[in-house]
């Protein structure tokens, strides 16, 4: 989402004159636009303004705005802590930074901009185009999370569920397409948890995924990141209805234990996160699934890690995330008792082991057979293009003709631990 926020930060300011830059040494603003879902975020930035301090040590100072996460965790203590930083702004505030930017520009004053208006951040966005121009591309559909899972700090610096209209979101999917996207992945804390009502209707995330799919020249639709608890009826249908929808699904689970899940306050267990795969896999028969994996949450045995061993080999899940629990503060979890990190460290690498062991597996899998692939870019320097095919798998092939925006079948004969390697087999 960071990404897509980025971007769209990059069109709103194209109108007062300012555009992304190569050279980053010679730029008059700087945004460092920050993520705080893991422990060290705060230090990473005052660790990157001290790196520009160095750097325009002989210059003329640049503007620093401080944006994402970090900047509507910390807000006006950066400002005391950093005298450099002239604006911190908060993720539901960036459609502001036009003008922070002439403000400060104007009168030099500080700015902190961390106020939840996420409505009025998506007014402002809808009234400029955005100009993404990539094969495949993010899509903000909603933000915010009301679950409060007692590790995460998402629903204290993103704020409460907000969806956008299905209205607006066609309109931006349109000029996504009309830029030359032929893949969306719609964006969400929660994105499952998506529910537009106007005055007639209530739509959901299935209901946006069809309407979606009636536009002819997008090809591909993904989602992410889905809750659990939000994988309701109409979705699973739409994983079978819909064929623009592709067969791989990234559901965190993060714990194979329902005590550690209960103890997340992640509000399912086990059981109940088992049947969800079943009744996908029974109306999309061969459909994959990757995870997000904590390990070592506080409370966590053994027999708990154990737990989470045998679920990764029972769904073998593949490109998964897996992190040491850190906590972070304000959540309920950062009052628990710490495991030995030691223990921790041991068990991360015992379940990457197993993660890698299945990516392996699965890539291995492709050997011989043909997967289709939505080209993306060449691959600067080599007459290589870069894909990927329907399960999200990195794919590299030999092409002196100009492969990007195709969708081809290849051939695979080789791969790596991060991508297929094959040959054109048909042409779409
Ligand atoms: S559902 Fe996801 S975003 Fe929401 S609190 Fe839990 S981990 Fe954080």
């Amino acid at each position: 989402m960071n990404k897509y926020d980025s971007d769209r930060i990059l069109d709103l300011v194209r109108p007062i004159g300012y555009v992304a830059t190569d050279k980053a040494a010679d730029a008059d603003c700087y945004v460092l636009n920050t993520c705080h879902i893991r422990e060290k975020a705060t230090d990473k930035v005052y660790h990157d303004i001290g790196r520009l301090k160095k750097e325009f040590r002989n210059k003329k100072k640049p503007m620093l705005l401080v944006t994402g996460c970090v900047a509507q965790a910390e807000n006006a203590e950066m400002l005391k802590r950093e005298k450099y930083i002239d604006g911190v702004v908060g993720p539901q505030s960036y459609h502001q930074i036009p003008d922070i930017i002439k403000n400060i520009e104007n009168e030099k004053n500080k700015v902190n901009s961390t106020e939840f208006e996420v409505i009025e951040k998506f007014d402002s966005l809808n009234l400029v185009k955005n100009s993404n121009s990539k094969i495949s591309s993010f899509l903000t559909i909603q933000e915010g999370c009301d679950k409060f899972c007692h590790f995460c700090v998402v629903p204290y610096t993103r704020g409460p569920e907000h969806s956008r209209s299905l209205d607006e979101i066609i309109i931006e999917a349109k000029q996504l397409i009309e830029n030359g996207s032929k893949e969306i992945t719609l964006l969400g804390q929660n994105v499952n948890a998506y529910q537009y009502k106007n005055k007639i209707n209530t739509y959901r995330l299935a209901d946006l995924i069809i309407e979606l799919s009636k536009l002819k020249k997008l090809k591909r639709i993904r989602y992410t990141t889905s809750h659990p608890n939000d994988v309701t009826k109409d979705l699973i249908e739409a994983h079978k209805s819909c064929e623009k929808l592709m067969p791989i699904l990234h559901l965190p689970v993060q714990s194979g234990s329902s005590k550690i899940l209960n103890a997340m306050n992640r509000k399912h267990n086990i059981l109940e996160y088992c049947k969800i795969i079943n009744d996908l896999k029974k109306v999309k028969p061969g459909i994959k699934f990757s995870s997000d994996f904590i390990i070592g949450y506080p409370g966590e045995t053994e027999d708990d890690f154990n737990q989470t061993l045998s679920l990764i080999k029972k769904i073998k899940f593949i490109n998964s995330y897996s992190f040491i629990y850190s906590s972070r503060p304000g959540t309920p979890a950062s009052k628990l008792n710490d495991i030995d990190s030691n223990i921790s460290k041991k068990r991360l690498v015992k379940l990457q082991t197993l993660l890698e062991k299945n990516n392996s597996k699965s890539k291995e899998e492709f050997l011989n057979k043909t997967t289709e692939v939505l080209f993306e870019n060449k691959i600067s320097n080599e007459d290589k293009y870069f894909g990927r095919d329907k399960f999200l798998n990195s794919v590299i092939v030999q092409s002196k003709k100009n492969l990007t925006g195709k969708i081809l079948d290849i051939k695979i004969n080789a791969y790596n631990r991060n991508s297929l390697f094959g040959k054109i087999f048909v042409t779409h």
